[in-house]
């Protein structure tokens, strides 16, 4: 059975849309979500509702879905995240904003660790994005691989041997070899890729079969690029995601 697992939606409804389609033709039975459901696009209340209507088998926890559901400090935020989770705070339904304050910072499924950034002391969203960071994640992971979303950027780290590995998603599926060693697999974002590509990115995963496969997934960016704007959000949310940066 392919899974579906998927991080940083966004509010973006158009792409979260157009994963779904992807993940459905593609086989995708079964579906896991890496949390930042909210936060910077137009859409809050679609998206949470959309990933709850799923019946995802877990739904962990993300920064901004934590930031718009309680009152804590947006200090932590840059100018332009504070300003949309201070809109996305005002415009979330009642019984949504409930939803996101259940939501765990860790789950286990399809035997896989899943965390929103590391499984390096959760609720302070470190990110793994190098070696050392990795490194941090992997003392604490206890499965043989783990899927983290967080950074918004598709890649995969091993641990073989002592050794911190990183690489760049390839085109193809990959097939895992857990004998060898621990994978840390980010899957990307669906509502707002940072690597230069603004296609939607999530990632397939068939536990048996070990294969991991990123998908990237065309949608209509000016459509969700129009709603933010619309809405009063910063303009630079909307433009950024047509280069997907
Ligand atoms: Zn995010």
């Amino acid at each position: 059975m392919e899974w579906a697992i998927f991080a940083d939606v966004h509010g973006n409804l158009d792409a979260l849309e157009a994963v779904l389609a992807d993940a459905r033709a593609a086989g995708a039975g079964r579906y896991a979500c890496l949390g930042d459901i909210v936060g910077y696009g137009a859409e809050p209340d679609a998206c949470c509702e959309r990933v709850r209507a799923l019946g995802c088998a877990a739904v962990v926890r993300g920064n901004h879905d934590h930031a718009c559901s309680h009152r804590t400090s947006l200090a932590w935020f840059n100018p332009r995240a504070a300003e949309a989770a201070r809109w996305t705070r005002e415009h979330l339904s009642e019984e949504n904003r409930a939803w996101l304050r259940t939501l765990p910072y860790r789950a286990v499924a399809a035997g896989a660790a899943l965390v929103h950034g590391s499984l390096f002391e959760p609720p302070h969203w470190d990110y793994v994005v190098d070696t050392a960071s990795a490194r941090r994640h992997f003392e604490r992971q206890r499965t043989e691989t783990a899927f983290v979303g967080h950074s918004h950027v598709p890649c995969l780290f091993a641990l073989r041997a002592g050794r911190v590995l990183g690489f760049r998603p390839p085109a193809t599926p990959l097939v895992l070899d857990p004998g060898a060693g621990k994978y840390l697999v980010n899957v990307g974002s669906v509502g707002q890729p940072r690597d230069g590509d603004p296609h939607a990115c999530y990632c397939l995963y068939d536990p048996e079969a070990h294969s991991v496969e990123w998908r990237r997934v065309e949608y209509d960016a000016e459509a969700a690029a129009r709603k933010i704007r619309a809405a009063g959000l910063p303009d630079v949310l909307a433009a950024r995601l047509l280069i997907g940066r």
